[in-house]
């Protein structure tokens, strides 16, 4: 119960019981202050300026802005393949310090299997690189995970026998099987035609209804982020900084005004200084 629901009397139900009352729950992911810049021998590129937020277990948390403000910088970091100029990433209160197996990336491309493996050794290779499965457990889970994105039937085919969509979910499935703290996806459908990528979402939300897993998404697409999303994080231009953080609408909740309106002030607020710029001249 929240505190706002209990009666006002002063004192919450669970105060009453002589416990004190519930704490919110812990962030899984806490990004405090996070500058990350590129140092070229030419330039010194700053990618986000003192970005903040939280990340809560079985959130789908989606990072929205233009092209170039730093999401795929953030998500890098995230992932520990680039250090903090400036602040700091916790996964479960630890120190974010290098790429680990709680974090699994899916990326846009569809090169990011191996070709020489076929779909099903793809998926457990990392899990029987972890060590802590045997080889047979690990195919078992790869076969687990496969039947989760509908690719039973391609299991010992290759990548290149597959359509980019089906590449984007045996990704998936190789990074769901690691059950990883949180799965970091950077535009995994940006590259695919817009049929295929409306399925690709409906079954990623289909997916996240089943095993509730906490995911990080990165889209510049309103709708995308509307539609995967729970909470949005707006970014402004480069450098990336936090415009506004929201909720986002619930599938199957919100009528199509509402979903439009939310469009419409999401386009609004990223895109206001630009309309300021444009009207300056
Ligand atoms: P997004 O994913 O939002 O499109 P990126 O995170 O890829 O943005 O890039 C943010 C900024 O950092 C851009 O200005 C980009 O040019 C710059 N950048 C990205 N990668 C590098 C790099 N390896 N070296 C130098 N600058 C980079
Ligand atoms: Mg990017």
């Amino acid at each position: 119960m929240r505190q706002s629901d209990t009666p006002h009397t002063g004192r919450s139900e669970a105060d009453i019981a002589g416990q004190s009352a519930p704490l919110p729950a812990k962030p899984l992911l806490q990004v405090r202050d996070l500058t990350l810049q590129y140092k070229t021998p030419a330039h010194l590129v700053t990618a986000t300026y003192r970005v903040d937020f939280d990340v809560l277990r079985s959130d789908r948390f989606i990072l929205l802005g233009p092209s170039g403000c730093g999401k795929s910088t953030i998500l890098k970091a995230v992932g520990g393949y680039l250090q903090p100029t400036e602040g700091e990433i916790r996964l479960k209160g630890e120190l974010v310090v290098k790429p680990g197996p709680d974090r699994m990336m899916v990326f846009q491309e569809f090169d990011q299997l191996l070709p020489w493996k076929t779909v099903r050794q793809n998926v457990a290779f990392p899990l029987a690189a972890t060590g802590k499965l045997s080889r047979k457990e690990a195919d078992e889970k790869a076969m687990y995970y496969l039947d989760k994105v509908n690719l039973t039937k391609f299991a010992d085919g290759f990548p290149h026998m597959l359509s980019g969509g089906m590449k984007q979910r045996v990704a998936i499935a190789r990074g769901m099987a690691m059950e990883p703290d949180i799965l970091l996806m950077d535009e995994p459908f940006a590259a695919l035609d817009a049929l295929t990528r409306r399925r690709m979402q409906d079954e990623l939300l289909a997916l996240w209804d089943e095993t509730r897993f906490t995911v990080l998404f990165v889209t510049h697409s309103i709708p995308e982020a509307i539609k995967i999303g729970s909470r949005i994080l707006l970014l402004s231009p480069h450098p990336g900084q936090v415009k506004a953080e929201l909720n986002s609408v619930q599938e199957g909740q919100a009528s199509a005004a509402e979903v439009e309106a939310l469009a419409n002030s999401i386009h609004d607020m990223l895109f206001a200084d630009r309309i300021e710029e444009i009207d300056r001249g």
